[in-house]
């Protein structure tokens, strides 16, 4: 899977990896390196432009981490703004009450057939009951292609004679699962060699018969731009809910799966990684990056700098704490951790005065508490929070119109920080260690 990428990409640290100390013209040498990479890779020049800029971003205002050396870290940075660009996970979303409908559209060719099947049974294995339909009435060959392999696979598929209208196979198509226990409906609908008018009126018609929970876009990604630019029309009419790269285990060159997403807005699902029926992937971003870096070690590497990171922090807050300097913003310093550490309500429990509220709360609302908590700080001065007995009347005021709250909302956070203070205190008594148990 994208050989010639990956390959640069580790000629690109290896170099780096050998200087001790990076300057900053070390780092803009390799980010020129790594535009001219994922160019070649036919990566569409927005999103390396903005890639870059993120990157150079945040690799020249890097925090330091101590475990790792400049070159790792510009690895890091690589990898975090790749899983960026390539997406979310986006499992199937179906909502609504069986049949489900799944509507596979896409070029002649790109693999639209063969993910009907995979699809298929990957759902069958998640508890489904599949039916397959053969929409694509103009190549009686795609028709028998599909049977076969629902026959190998053993899940039943739909048909009708090659006189019957697209439309009405995939409404009749849906009463036939509904009357015999399907709880999920996929439809491989026709492709053609290349976008035109007829085609997009067919499958809007079907939609507009059927409305499926999802339309996903099949697209090779070996055919690079193409691809996305395919994407991007197929979504212009259809409103697509997904993607499904197939044949990324032969030589695309990575063009089209970094781009796609970022390109077109819609969400890579599933990723197709040879001919057999068991191979279709969920889309996992991060297993992506790390793949196309050639670095299965980064993900381990990376966990561990954050750990150090954690502690690092963590230590500094003691410090703060002996000191008696903890502040409001340390407080909001806290509260993101927390929020990244999730589960919230879980978290909550831990912290003193919020107890009683988690065992309230869902979490959506303890999410909600925090994001509020966040919002009255954000709004204080630096002054205000390294030193909140200045706050009177008129400033908790203006706080609290700031941050869209009131001034009962201001005074209970400040009294709950109070609190969270004078607590602390007492802990440290006697202990090196932080005494937040959440950072253990
Ligand atoms: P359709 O015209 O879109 O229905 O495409 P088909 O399903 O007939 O697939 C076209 C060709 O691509 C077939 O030879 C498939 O075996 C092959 N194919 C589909 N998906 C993949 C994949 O993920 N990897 C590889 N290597 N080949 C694939």
């Amino acid at each position: 899977m994208f050989e010639g990428l990956t390959q640069k990409f580790q000629q690109i640290f290896d170099r780096l990896g050998r200087r001790g100390v990076l300057t900053e013209a070390d780092v803009d040498a390799a980010l020129r390196e790594i535009r001219l990479a994922l160019l070649e890779a036919d990566v569409h020049y927005t999103v390396v432009r903005d890639f870059l800029a993120r990157v150079r971003e945040r690799a020249v205002g890097a925090e330091v981490l101590r475990s790792l050396t400049p070159a790792q870290q510009v690895v890091k940075i690589v990898y975090e703004e790749l899983v960026k660009t390539l997406g979310s996970p986006a499992p199937l979303h179906l909502a609504g009450s069986p049949p489900h409908g799944v509507m596979l559209v896409g070029l002649q060719g790109s693999g639209k057939t063969t993910t009907a099947a995979k699809l298929a049974l990957r759902m069958r294995k998640a508890g489904q009951r599949p039916l397959l339909v053969a929409a694509d009435v103009y190549r009686p060959a795609a028709i028998d292609q599909l049977e076969l392999l629902g026959k190998q696979l053993n899940i039943p598929v739909y048909r009708e004679g090659p006189e019957a209208n697209p439309v009405d196979i995939a409404r009749r198509a849906m009463r036939f699962a509904r009357d015999h226990g399907h709880t999920l409906v996929i439809l491989d609908t026709a492709g053609r060699l290349h976008i035109d008018e007829e085609m997009m009126a067919e499958l809007e018609a079907i939609r507009a018969a059927i409305r499926p929970e999802e339309i996903l876009l099949v697209v090779d990604a070996m055919t690079g731009q193409d691809a996305v630019r395919a994407a991007e029309a197929f979504h212009r009419r259809l409103s697509l809910t997904g993607l499904i790269l197939t044949k990324l285990d032969g030589d695309a060159r990575g063009g089209a799966a970094i781009s796609i997403r970022a390109v077109t807005g819609v969400p890579i699902k599933f990723i197709g990684v040879g001919e057999k029926p068991d191979q279709l992937e969920p889309f996992q971003p991060e297993r992506l990056a790390s793949r196309i870096l050639g670095m299965g070690d980064v993900l381990a590497l990376i966990e561990r700098a954050q750990e150090a990171v954690e502690a690092e922090k963590a230590a500094e807050m003691a410090r703060k704490l002996s000191r008696a300097e903890f502040t409001l913003e340390d407080f909001r310093e806290q509260l993101r951790m927390l929020r990244k550490m999730g589960p919230l309500s879980q978290l909550l429990e831990l912290l003193p005065g919020y107890g009683q509220m988690a065992r309230m709360l869902s979490p959506e609302e303890a999410d909600r508490q925090f994001k509020r908590i966040e919002a009255i700080i954000n709004s204080m001065t630096p002054e205000e929070r390294r030193n909140p007995e200045i706050l009177n009347a008129s400033r908790k005021r203006r706080i609290a119109r700031g941050s869209g709250t009131t001034v009962q909302e201001v005074n209970q956070l400040l009294n709950e920080f109070r609190q969270l203070q004078r607590l602390m205190k007492q802990m440290k008594a006697g202990r090196g260690g932080f005494p937040f148990p959440f950072f253990r």
